[in-house]
């Protein structure tokens, strides 16, 4: 019997117990026809988590639990859970359970049909039309920046064979944007769509900050096109600043203009002034992932497995 692990990041969950327990059951009654595998990653919960883990797996050997050290964030939690997870596929939910299990034999039909990530879209989710409209707006863009697919409304939530675990198991990086991962190691590929759940107990962990920082490392992670940004903005001044200093030239020569130029030299200055310290802050933040990553350090630490320490 073909093995499937479902993996469970959880930060400060201890409100969804209830609710994960239910839906697990749904999936052993859907899927009769796999071995399950419930892998829980506590990702440094400062609640009652990680007795809820432990309790499950006492009660049912099927549930695992990874106790990460401390809050590494949901990427690193992940990387965790695809370095202990042994099932022959792997389907990445997230514990407050806004992803729904029906699609799950779904899923699993996609997979047996020879696909290696079966991802689920989001449809008519019901965000603010801002909030849709700036995330549209936000894929275009890196869309036009890579040429690798991104894939639109997608997040963690998808079905993934053992190639693309093994293939996510050898990216070791810890400045992680596992969504451009997925379709950086290509394999072949499948849509389902899925309509989200409001999340029903605790609360999300993202703030808007948090989401621009998710903005900006997706676009730094993804491609290094800001810097070739930069050098076309760099030249383009240039470009603009020697026609500026032939048409001076000129009419100094043809009309004797006497000395006046505070302003001009004013704007251009500050102007490219700007231009220099925005090319120095691209600069800034590729060097500092260089740096981060560089130092090689391992994406994590855990208190335990399954209550056994390593
Ligand atoms: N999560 C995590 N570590 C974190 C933050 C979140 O493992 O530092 C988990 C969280 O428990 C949940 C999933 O990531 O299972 C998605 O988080 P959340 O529901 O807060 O995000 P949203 O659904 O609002 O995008
Ligand atoms: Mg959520």
């Amino acid at each position: 019997m073909k093995k499937v692990t479902i993996l469970l990041p959880a930060y400060n969950e201890e409100q969804s117990f209830g609710l994960i327990r239910e839906c697990m059951s749904q999936v052993l009654r859907d899927n009769p026809g796999y071995e399950w595998e419930f892998l829980l990653v506590n990702d440094g919960s400062t609640d009652h988590t990680l007795q809820q883990m432990i309790r499950l797996h006492s009660e049912d050997p099927r549930y695992s639990y990874i106790d990460l050290s401390r809050n590494y964030g949901k990427e690193i939690a992940m990387m965790a859970g695809f370095d202990y997870a042994q099932g022959d596929a792997l389907i990445i939910m997230d514990s407050d359970m806004q992803h729904p299990v029906d699609v799950i034999p779904e899923m699993l039909r996609w997979w047996e049909e020879g696909y290696d990530d079966v991802y689920a879209e989001r449809q008519g989710s019901k965000e603010t039309w801002f909030k849709r409209r700036t995330s549209q707006w936000y894929y275009g863009l890196l869309q036009s920046l890579t040429r690798i697919p991104i894939q639109k409304n997608t997040g963690d939530f998808r079905l993934l064979d053992r190639s693309c675990i093994e293939a996510l198991k050898r990216m070791r990086e810890t400045e992680r944007n596992t969504k451009g991962m997925y379709s950086w190691i290509g394999f072949r590929k499948k849509g389902i769509t899925y309509i989200q759940k409001e999340r029903q107990e605790g609360e999300t962990k993202w703030s808007t900050s948090s989401l621009l920082n998710l903005a900006m490392n997706g676009i730094m992670s993804y491609t290094t096109a800001p810097l070739r940004i930069a050098s076309i903005i760099g030249l383009l001044v240039s470009v603009v600043a020697f026609l500026y200093l032939i048409y001076i030239f000129a009419t100094t020569m043809i009309y004797g203009d006497p000395v006046a130029g505070y302003p001009t030299i004013m704007v251009t200055m500050l102007f490219l002034g700007g231009v220099q310290l925005l090319g120095l802050g691209i600069i800034g933040e590729y060097l500092g992932r260089v740096f981060n990553e560089v130092k090689n350090r391992p994406g994590y630490f855990i208190n335990s497995y399954n209550g056994e320490r390593r």
